[in-house]
Protein backbone atom coordinates (compact mmCIF):
# COMPACT_ATOMS: atom_id res chain seq x y z
CA UNK A 1 0.00 0.00 0.00
CA UNK A 2 0.98 3.50 -0.49
CA UNK A 3 2.98 4.55 2.41
CA UNK A 4 1.85 7.36 4.45
CA UNK A 5 0.36 7.41 7.54
CA UNK A 6 -1.38 10.14 8.79
CA UNK A 7 -2.02 11.23 4.91
CA UNK A 8 -5.09 8.80 4.53
CA UNK A 9 -7.06 12.00 2.94
CA UNK A 10 -4.23 12.07 -0.05
CA UNK A 11 -4.08 8.30 -0.47
CA UNK A 12 -8.04 8.14 -0.86
CA UNK A 13 -7.86 10.16 -3.60
CA UNK A 14 -4.91 8.58 -5.28
CA UNK A 15 -6.29 5.26 -5.02
CA UNK A 16 -9.44 5.98 -6.69
CA UNK A 17 -7.89 7.91 -9.32
CA UNK A 18 -5.14 4.87 -10.15
CA UNK A 19 -8.19 2.09 -9.86
CA UNK A 20 -9.90 4.47 -12.23
CA UNK A 21 -6.87 5.45 -14.14
CA UNK A 22 -7.43 9.03 -14.13
CA UNK A 23 -4.13 9.47 -12.56
CA UNK A 24 -3.74 13.57 -12.41
CA UNK A 25 -0.63 14.92 -14.14
CA UNK A 26 0.78 17.44 -11.41
CA UNK A 27 0.44 16.93 -7.93
CA UNK A 28 1.53 19.87 -5.29
CA UNK A 29 2.55 18.37 -1.71
CA UNK A 30 2.78 20.65 0.99
CA UNK A 31 3.48 20.93 5.00
CA UNK A 32 6.77 21.50 6.84
CA UNK A 33 9.59 20.04 7.26
CA UNK A 34 9.03 16.94 8.76
CA UNK A 35 5.69 15.83 7.25
CA UNK A 36 7.08 12.96 4.90
CA UNK A 37 6.55 14.99 1.79
CA UNK A 38 9.47 13.06 -0.60
CA UNK A 39 8.14 9.43 1.42
CA UNK A 40 4.94 10.03 -0.14
CA UNK A 41 5.94 10.98 -3.72
CA UNK A 42 8.55 7.96 -3.16
CA UNK A 43 5.77 5.96 -2.42
CA UNK A 44 3.25 7.10 -5.31
CA UNK A 45 5.78 6.29 -8.02
CA UNK A 46 6.33 2.98 -6.94
CA UNK A 47 2.79 2.74 -7.01
CA UNK A 48 2.23 3.88 -10.28
CA UNK A 49 5.49 1.69 -11.58
CA UNK A 50 4.93 -1.62 -9.45
CA UNK A 51 4.96 -4.79 -11.18
CA UNK A 52 1.71 -5.64 -9.39
CA UNK A 53 -0.08 -2.24 -10.59
CA UNK A 54 -3.08 -1.62 -9.20
CA UNK A 55 -2.54 -3.89 -6.38
CA UNK A 56 0.99 -1.99 -5.42
CA UNK A 57 3.66 -0.78 -4.20
CA UNK A 58 4.49 -4.28 -3.32
CA UNK A 59 8.01 -3.11 -2.14
CA UNK A 60 9.50 -6.14 -2.77
CA UNK A 61 9.35 -6.46 -6.84
CA UNK A 62 12.34 -4.79 -9.03
CA UNK A 63 11.29 -1.64 -9.78
CA UNK A 64 9.78 -0.59 -6.50
CA UNK A 65 12.90 -1.78 -5.10
CA UNK A 66 14.61 0.50 -7.69
CA UNK A 67 12.34 3.37 -6.67
CA UNK A 68 13.59 3.05 -2.80
CA UNK A 69 17.50 2.77 -4.01
CA UNK A 70 16.58 6.06 -6.51
CA UNK A 71 17.75 4.13 -9.15
CA UNK A 72 14.70 3.78 -11.37
CA UNK A 73 15.65 5.07 -14.41
CA UNK A 74 12.27 6.55 -14.65
CA UNK A 75 11.60 7.97 -11.91
CA UNK A 76 13.44 11.57 -11.29
CA UNK A 77 14.13 13.32 -7.96
CA UNK A 78 14.83 17.01 -8.86
CA UNK A 79 16.51 19.10 -5.41
CA UNK A 80 17.35 22.38 -5.85
CA UNK A 81 20.59 23.18 -6.94
CA UNK A 82 22.08 25.29 -4.30
CA UNK A 83 19.00 27.61 -3.03
CA UNK A 84 16.56 27.11 -5.62
CA UNK A 85 15.53 24.64 -8.75
CA UNK A 86 17.13 26.58 -11.94
CA UNK A 87 15.79 27.20 -14.95
CA UNK A 88 18.89 24.68 -16.64
CA UNK A 89 17.38 22.10 -14.37
CA UNK A 90 13.66 22.52 -15.72
CA UNK A 91 15.03 22.56 -18.90
CA UNK A 92 16.64 19.31 -18.70
CA UNK A 93 13.37 17.97 -17.25
CA UNK A 94 11.35 18.93 -20.38
CA UNK A 95 13.46 17.00 -22.46
CA UNK A 96 13.35 13.83 -20.55
CA UNK A 97 9.47 14.21 -20.21
CA UNK A 98 9.17 14.06 -24.14
CA UNK A 99 11.38 10.57 -23.99
CA UNK A 100 8.80 7.81 -23.16
CA UNK A 101 9.27 5.55 -19.87
CA UNK A 102 12.45 3.48 -20.38
CA UNK A 103 11.19 0.55 -17.72
CA UNK A 104 8.29 1.89 -16.31
CA UNK A 105 4.79 2.18 -16.84
CA UNK A 106 5.26 6.51 -16.16
CA UNK A 107 8.06 8.56 -15.86
CA UNK A 108 7.94 10.39 -12.65
CA UNK A 109 9.38 13.89 -11.90
CA UNK A 110 9.57 14.60 -8.05
CA UNK A 111 10.47 18.25 -7.60
CA UNK A 112 11.79 19.22 -4.11
CA UNK A 113 11.48 22.42 -2.78
CA UNK A 114 9.65 24.17 -5.07
CA UNK A 115 9.18 27.34 -2.93
CA UNK A 116 12.71 28.53 -4.31
CA UNK A 117 11.93 27.45 -8.14
CA UNK A 118 13.07 30.47 -9.91
CA UNK A 119 10.28 32.72 -11.73
CA UNK A 120 12.50 32.22 -14.71
CA UNK A 121 12.33 28.64 -13.65
CA UNK A 122 8.48 28.24 -12.95
CA UNK A 123 7.69 30.67 -16.18
CA UNK A 124 9.45 27.45 -18.42
CA UNK A 125 7.76 24.74 -16.74
CA UNK A 126 4.12 26.00 -17.62
CA UNK A 127 3.30 24.71 -20.27
CA UNK A 128 4.87 21.04 -19.82
CA UNK A 129 2.88 21.14 -16.14
CA UNK A 130 -0.54 21.99 -18.14
CA UNK A 131 0.28 19.14 -20.83
CA UNK A 132 2.86 16.76 -19.81
CA UNK A 133 2.84 13.53 -22.37
CA UNK A 134 0.44 10.86 -21.27
CA UNK A 135 2.89 8.62 -19.33
CA UNK A 136 4.43 11.74 -17.60
CA UNK A 137 3.42 12.95 -14.02
CA UNK A 138 4.68 15.54 -11.68
CA UNK A 139 4.96 15.76 -8.48
CA UNK A 140 5.58 19.10 -6.89
CA UNK A 141 7.03 19.44 -3.26
CA UNK A 142 6.83 22.72 -1.22
CA UNK A 143 6.91 23.58 2.68
CA UNK A 144 4.30 26.31 1.52
CA UNK A 145 2.33 26.85 -1.28
CA UNK A 146 1.94 30.36 -1.13
CA UNK A 147 5.74 30.81 -1.99
CA UNK A 148 5.01 29.48 -5.53
CA UNK A 149 3.89 31.07 -8.74
CA UNK A 150 0.13 30.78 -8.38
CA UNK A 151 0.42 29.64 -11.93
CA UNK A 152 2.24 26.79 -11.06
CA UNK A 153 -0.27 25.85 -8.10
CA UNK A 154 -3.54 25.98 -10.36
CA UNK A 155 -1.90 23.85 -12.82
CA UNK A 156 -1.33 21.48 -10.05
CA UNK A 157 -4.04 19.47 -7.69
CA UNK A 158 -3.20 20.69 -4.05
CA UNK A 159 -2.72 18.64 -1.45
CA UNK A 160 -1.60 19.72 2.18
CA UNK A 161 0.00 17.14 3.92
CA UNK A 162 -0.71 17.00 8.01
CA UNK A 163 1.43 16.78 10.29
CA UNK A 164 2.84 13.27 11.55
CA UNK A 165 3.89 13.82 15.25
CA UNK A 166 2.30 10.08 15.71
CA UNK A 167 4.61 8.79 13.26
CA UNK A 168 7.31 7.16 15.20
CA UNK A 169 10.13 7.89 12.32
CA UNK A 170 9.40 11.40 11.76
CA UNK A 171 8.29 12.43 15.76
CA UNK A 172 12.27 12.69 16.32
CA UNK A 173 12.80 15.04 13.83
CA UNK A 174 9.51 16.60 14.49
CA UNK A 175 10.46 17.04 18.11
CA UNK A 176 13.92 18.29 17.59
CA UNK A 177 12.31 21.21 15.32
CA UNK A 178 9.40 22.09 17.58
CA UNK A 179 11.53 21.95 20.34
CA UNK A 180 13.79 24.30 18.60
CA UNK A 181 11.35 26.26 17.94
CA UNK A 182 9.86 26.17 21.49
CA UNK A 183 12.82 27.13 22.53
CA UNK A 184 13.51 30.07 20.18
CA UNK A 185 9.72 31.44 20.86
CA UNK A 186 10.41 31.77 24.91
CA UNK A 187 13.38 33.34 24.69
CA UNK A 188 12.16 36.03 22.21
CA UNK A 189 10.05 36.90 25.07
CA UNK A 190 12.64 37.27 27.42
CA UNK A 191 15.47 39.22 27.54
CA UNK A 192 17.65 37.64 24.91
CA UNK A 193 19.77 39.54 23.01
CA UNK A 194 19.17 40.35 19.47
CA UNK A 195 22.38 38.65 17.91
CA UNK A 196 22.27 35.76 20.15
CA UNK A 197 18.79 35.01 18.89
CA UNK A 198 19.86 35.95 15.00
CA UNK A 199 22.71 33.32 15.78
CA UNK A 200 20.40 30.29 16.72
CA UNK A 201 17.91 31.29 13.58
CA UNK A 202 20.27 32.30 10.78
CA UNK A 203 23.18 29.71 12.42
CA UNK A 204 20.21 26.90 11.67
CA UNK A 205 21.32 24.37 9.18
CA UNK A 206 17.68 23.73 8.21
CA UNK A 207 16.36 28.03 8.52
CA UNK A 208 13.28 27.29 6.10
CA UNK A 209 12.55 24.54 7.96
CA UNK A 210 12.76 26.04 11.69
CA UNK A 211 10.89 28.87 10.36
CA UNK A 212 8.22 27.47 9.00
CA UNK A 213 7.65 25.61 11.97
CA UNK A 214 8.16 28.63 14.31
CA UNK A 215 5.46 30.26 11.88
CA UNK A 216 3.32 27.28 12.23
CA UNK A 217 3.46 27.55 16.28
CA UNK A 218 2.64 31.58 16.25
CA UNK A 219 -0.40 30.23 13.87
CA UNK A 220 -1.45 27.86 16.58
CA UNK A 221 -0.91 30.21 19.79
CA UNK A 222 -2.59 32.78 18.01
CA UNK A 223 -5.68 30.53 17.51
CA UNK A 224 -5.40 29.01 21.34
CA UNK A 225 -5.03 32.30 22.59
CA UNK A 226 -8.27 33.93 20.37
CA UNK A 227 -10.46 30.92 20.32
CA UNK A 228 -9.20 28.31 22.73
CA UNK A 229 -9.90 25.89 20.07
CA UNK A 230 -7.99 22.80 20.71
CA UNK A 231 -9.53 21.24 17.14
CA UNK A 232 -7.71 23.56 15.44
CA UNK A 233 -4.23 23.20 16.16
CA UNK A 234 -1.76 21.88 13.57
CA UNK A 235 0.32 20.57 16.02
CA UNK A 236 -0.41 18.64 19.35
CA UNK A 237 -1.38 21.02 22.52
CA UNK A 238 1.17 19.93 24.34
CA UNK A 239 3.73 21.25 22.09
CA UNK A 240 2.78 24.62 23.79
CA UNK A 241 2.64 24.03 27.21
CA UNK A 242 3.70 27.16 28.71
CA UNK A 243 4.68 29.27 25.40
CA UNK A 244 1.07 30.64 25.48
CA UNK A 245 1.19 32.07 28.36
CA UNK A 246 4.14 33.81 27.11
CA UNK A 247 2.52 35.09 23.83
CA UNK A 248 -0.65 37.50 23.48
CA UNK A 249 -2.52 37.20 20.41
CA UNK A 250 -0.98 41.23 19.08
CA UNK A 251 2.42 39.79 19.47
CA UNK A 252 1.90 36.54 17.94
CA UNK A 253 0.11 38.47 14.58
CA UNK A 254 3.03 40.81 14.72
CA UNK A 255 5.43 38.02 14.88
CA UNK A 256 4.07 36.44 12.16
CA UNK A 257 4.06 39.08 9.81
CA UNK A 258 7.48 39.90 10.44
CA UNK A 259 8.68 36.05 10.19
CA UNK A 260 6.84 35.89 6.59
CA UNK A 261 8.62 38.59 5.36
CA UNK A 262 11.51 37.19 6.62
CA UNK A 263 10.79 33.93 5.01
CA UNK A 264 10.09 35.52 1.49
CA UNK A 265 13.65 38.05 1.84
CA UNK A 266 15.05 34.42 2.31
CA UNK A 267 14.02 33.57 -1.30
CA UNK A 268 16.22 36.22 -2.72
CA UNK A 269 19.92 36.05 -2.62
CA UNK A 270 20.62 37.80 1.33
CA UNK A 271 23.08 37.85 4.05
CA UNK A 272 20.90 35.39 5.83
CA UNK A 273 22.31 36.69 9.13
CA UNK A 274 21.68 40.52 8.29
CA UNK A 275 18.13 39.81 7.49
CA UNK A 276 17.43 37.46 10.28
CA UNK A 277 18.82 40.69 12.65
CA UNK A 278 16.96 42.93 10.72
CA UNK A 279 13.38 40.85 11.46
CA UNK A 280 14.62 40.21 14.89
CA UNK A 281 15.26 43.55 15.80
CA UNK A 282 11.68 44.53 14.29
CA UNK A 283 9.84 42.13 16.95
CA UNK A 284 12.31 43.18 19.84
CA UNK A 285 10.40 46.34 19.08
CA UNK A 286 7.24 45.45 18.46
CA UNK A 287 7.40 42.83 21.48
CA UNK A 288 8.51 45.10 23.93
ZN1 LIG B 1 6.29 -3.46 -6.56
Amino acid sequence: MIEASGQQHIVQVLRVAMSKGSVGHAYLFYGPAGTGKKKLAGSIAQALNCLQFPEGPCETCLSCQKVVRRSHPDVHWIAPEGKAIRIEQVRQVIKAAALQPLEGRQQIFILDATQGLTPEAANSMLKTLEEPPASVIFILLAEKPGLLPSTVVSRCQVFPLRCLAEQPEQSEMFRSLTGEAAAFLTALRQETGVSVLSGRLAGNENLPGILDVILTMLRDILVLLSSGRETLLFFERETYAGLDEQWTAGGAFKAIVILLKLQKNLQTPVNVRLAAEAALLQLKEVLS
